[in-house]
């Protein structure tokens, strides 16, 4: 049994921050079937009306929303900023994504025409991370939508105030009764939304262990859409790179950036031996400048906490659990006197360590040195991921090496792992995900095609095979 209340804590005061009741799959599922209909029905242009002033609410309401963000999960301020600016790019993005992926196509054929439209699933859910609490979920809410979906959006039970706003600046841009339900909770209601009969399909974005518990969960449900965006361990390697700062620079942004909480952190460093020394003392040296604090601090931080203590304490424990394998500890990731979430950027050397390939969701970087390319290849795969890789250093020819061994949907040069262009597909190989990329490519998961031969009037006759009359 779910307890009576849901509560929100904001993690760098540990204040209340949101308190409502546990949400009812069953009620949202059945508000979104009926709500269904005339959503899909409805002429595109009226849903886009409702979609475009979704979006310029906002924008309007930037400054308030990119506060909620920052108090309840932590992230800087301007951190948030960049999530609500996300929010509202999405809208656009997502509106030409359909037209390019899934619109109408019509061409002429022998008597008549072949055309290709695309039609809504149906009743979608939608079960969202903490990390970016209103910019991933609204990444398959506006596709949905857009297609003609409605959804029921269960968003992780520690944002729920995130999910509560954004669900009321849908009502305010007149999004019909139904067409988008809340469902509050954890777990159980996640499950509770994801085994609901009453569902054509489920999208999710959160860790690797619940989208495999969620694909085991569809498998007898294979004429439902399932679309998993997961975790990953991803590399990131420095090789022949003659501007150290640069590169450390790149290092502290891929692995620390949101307190290590992006799906897209680079988790293992993989450098050439000869190399490690100069690049581990000036990344070293930027990590004793970063300023950790919290979201409204002036000067602003580079990181806050990390959402709550439990994962402050779950990070300090990987930590010292890759120790007692034998890592040396380079940069402790140690909790910090700011309060029980914060944790500082940790970076320990795990060269010749046995470890298990884990996603450690916090600023947690591993160091792995290599004595030649192949070698550097070779780490860079050795996980059962593939979200993010990057090499920093080398040339054009190295880059396209690079680019073909890497096992990743996200493969960058010179840039942090944590780069990504909005108007780009999302997602990852293996443990990171099943070949659904969201992003520019959601409005695949959101449709599906029909495939039509028509003609205006009945024309036909049977040229073979008759006997005569
Ligand atoms: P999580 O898997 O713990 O939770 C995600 C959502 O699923 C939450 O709403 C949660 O309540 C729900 N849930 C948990 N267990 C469930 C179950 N058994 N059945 C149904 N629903 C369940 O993930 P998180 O900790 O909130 O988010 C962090 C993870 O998300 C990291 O692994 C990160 O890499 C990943 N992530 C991936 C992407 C991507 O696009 N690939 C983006 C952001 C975050």
């Amino acid at each position: 049994m779910s307890p009576p209340e849901l509560v929100s804590y904001e993690p760098a005061t540990g204040a209340e921050l949101w308190r409502g009741p546990h949400g009812d799959a069953g009620a949202a599922v059945a508000a979104a079937r009926s709500a269904f209909p005339a959503w899909a029905t409805a002429p595109l242009d009226a849903r886009l009306a409702i979609i475009e002033r979704y979006r310029d609410l906002v924008r309007a309401d930037a400054g308030a929303f990119a506060n909620l963000i920052a108090r309840e999960t932590g992230k800087p301020r301007w951190d948030a900023a960049a999530e609500v600016g996300s929010v509202a790019a999405k809208v656009d993005i997502s509106i030409e994504a359909y037209y390019a992926r899934t619109g109408t196509r019509v061409g002429e054929v022998a008597a008549g025409r072949q055309a290709v439209r695309h039609k809504p699933h149906g009743v979608l859910g939608v079960l969202g991370p903490y990390n970016f609490p209103a910019h991933l979920p609204n990444g398959h809410i506006v596709p949905a939508l857009i297609a003609g979906n409605t959804v029921v959006f269960k968003p992780s039970e520690l944002t729920p105030a995130v999910a509560e706003h954004m669900a009321a600046l849908w009502a305010k841009a007149g999004l019909p009764e139904g067409v988008l339900g809340v469902v509050q909770g954890a777990a159980d209601e996640g499950r509770a939304v994801a085994s609901h009969p009453g569902i054509d399909g489920l999208l999710f974005t959160g860790s690797a262990t619940t989208g495999y518990a969620l694909a085991r969960a569809f498998a007898d449900a294979p004429h439902k859409i399932l679309a998993l965006e997961m975790g990953g361990n991803n590399p990131l390697i420095v090789w022949a790179c003659a501007d150290v700062a640069a590169a450390a620079a790149i290092v502290v942004q891929s692995a620390y950036l949101s307190s290590g909480q992006r799906c897209t952190c680079a988790r293992r460093l993989i450098v050439h031996e000869a190399a490690a020394p100069a690049l581990i003392d000036a990344v070293d040296a930027l990590i004793d400048r970063l300023i950790v604090a919290e979201p409204f601090a002036d000067p602003a931080p580079f990181m806050g906490p990390v959402i709550d203590a439990r994962a402050a304490a779950r990070l300090e424990a990987a930590f010292d659990a890759m120790v007692a394998a034998g890592g040396k500890p380079i940069r402790r990731l140690a909790r910090l006197p700011q309060g029980a979430a914060f944790v500082s950027p940790g970076l320990i050397e795990t060269t010749g360590v046995d470890l298990p390939d884990e996603e450690h969701f916090g600023p947690l970087l591993r160091l792995i040195r290599v004595p030649d390319w192949d070698s550097a290849m070779h780490q860079a795969n050795a996980t059962r991921f593939g979200l993010a890789a990057s090499l920093v250093g080398g040339d054009e020819a190295l880059y396209r090496r690079f680019w073909t061994a890497s096992r990743a949907g996200i493969v960058n040069w010179n840039r942090p792992t944590s780069g990504a262009a909005s108007n780009a597909p999302f997602g990852g190989v293996g443990a990171s995900g099943n070949h659904r990329p969201a992003a520019y490519y959601a409005a695949d998961y959101c449709a599906w095609p029909v495939a039509s031969v028509e003609a205006d009037q009945p024309d036909a006759t049977i040229a073979q095979g008759l006997r005569a009359a």
